[in-house]
């Protein structure tokens, strides 16, 4: 099967969108996924910077959202025509996914990172034969097609707008299951944000859906702009007693704390900020040693490190899109469609500030 797909060939080469091919169709337990959109997020962006970890050349892409055109075999609980959004892959047995954490599944770095589903996996080629990486996450969705497990794919109501509800699978389902999983948060709860792209806004529109005090931190006012209309309270990131601003704003301290950013003078100052037993939790990969001042975990302060969301996705992806029903949480503002072949330009508007979720729209399908 020949179809669109955008490469990544070196680190620092743009995108090139050409023809690939998929050695066969989905094998027992997946499904073939036409994609609607897929939402660009910024571990796609970050295997520039993976220094030789993450192989290459590769169709990235992980918030891919389509609908079902072929089953592998009768056990896919999927069906032809089925709309899906895509989520990140896991094993389904370990002791993490048996415990419904599968964000924590032990093979979570091979089957989304480094490499899909091993010795079963099709052969994926350019259009000259070159080997192309396994599926990323499971999926490889800046294409036209991808072969999924069904297990990472979400039946959802065909009603809905398909295209855009991938990231619903990765960045949004991050952000609101930090808020809703992770912490729990609840009526009157207080919260600080670092950080206010997608992860974060997501955050902020599901702790106002449910019924939290937020403080927004970012350096970009347009985003501060975003997050206040989302009804959190605009701080800006270069404030000199930022730590300080935030306890006031949260009444003395902010029960939890969500950082997007990975900056290790931010996350400092959060710790700061919370009030006493307070949770700080950690999003963005470090990419160095973190260091903590004396007394920023004093008081019975925690922090851990959150992976997409403690979410299942079969479980919070619906539960997301009964509250953007309910007009509860708003994602649909946060994205801005570009055709895949303008990929680059996504990357770009991206990288720079201008847009929030890119969400790349295959043009062109064929079989
Ligand atoms: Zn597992
Ligand atoms: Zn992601």
């Amino acid at each position: 099967m020949r179809f669109g797909a955008a490469v990544l060939r070196s680190y620092e080469s743009p995108f090139t969108v050409e023809e690939v091919v998929l050695g066969r169709g989905p094998a027992d337990g997946e499904v073939l996924v036409e994609i609607a959109g897929c939402g660009m997020c910024r571990t796609d962006l970050a295997v520039r910077r993976s220094a030789g970890r993450s192989p290459l050349p590769a169709v990235l892409g992980h918030e891919g959202a389509g609908v079902v055109v072929e089953t592998g075999g009768p056990n896919t609980g999927l069906s032809v025509g089925d709309h899906v959004v895509l989520s990140f892959d896991s094993c389904g047995h370990c002791p993490s996914c048996v415990g419904a954490a599968p964000a924590y599944c032990d093979s979570f770095a091979s089957l989304n990172l480094f490499g899909g589903r091993g010795e079963d996996t099709a052969r994926f080629t350019d259009a000259a034969g070159l080997e192309l990486a396994p599926r990323w996450f499971g999926q490889s969705s800046f294409a036209e097609y991808a072969v999924v497990s069904a297990r990472n794919a979400v039946r959802v109501d065909p009603a809905l707008p398909i295209a855009l509800l991938g990231p619903l699978g990765c960045g949004f389902l991050t952000g609101a299951g930090a808020v809703l999983n992770s912490f729990a948060v609840g009526p009157g709860d207080t919260l600080v944000v670092l950080g206010a792209g997608a992860v974060g806004l997501a955050a902020v529109m599901a702790a106002d859906a449910a019924g939290a005090v937020t403080v927004a931190v970012d350096r970009y006012p347009e985003r501060l702009a975003l997050a206040e209309r989302f009804h959190a309270i605009p701080l800006d990131a270069a404030s000199a007693d930022l730590p300080d601003r935030i306890r006031r704003s949260t009444d003395g301290g902010a029960r939890y704390a969500l950082d997007t950013t990975g900056s290790g003078p931010l996350i400092n100052d959060a710790l700061r900020a919370l009030r006493p037993t307070g949770h700080l939790g950690l999003v963005a990969r470090l990419h160095t040693t973190l260091g903590l001042e004396p007394g920023a975990l004093d008081r019975g302060r925690t922090i851990s490190h959150l992976c997409e969301g403690d979410a299942v996705p079969r479980l919070l992806i619906p539960r997301l899109i009964k509250l953007w029903r309910a007009g509860r949480f708003p994602f649909d503002q946060l994205i801005r469609t570009y055709p895949l072949a303008d990929i680059n330009e996504a990357e770009r508007d991206c990288q720079e500030g201008r847009v929030v979720k890119p969400v790349l729209v295959p043009k062109g399908r064929s079989r």
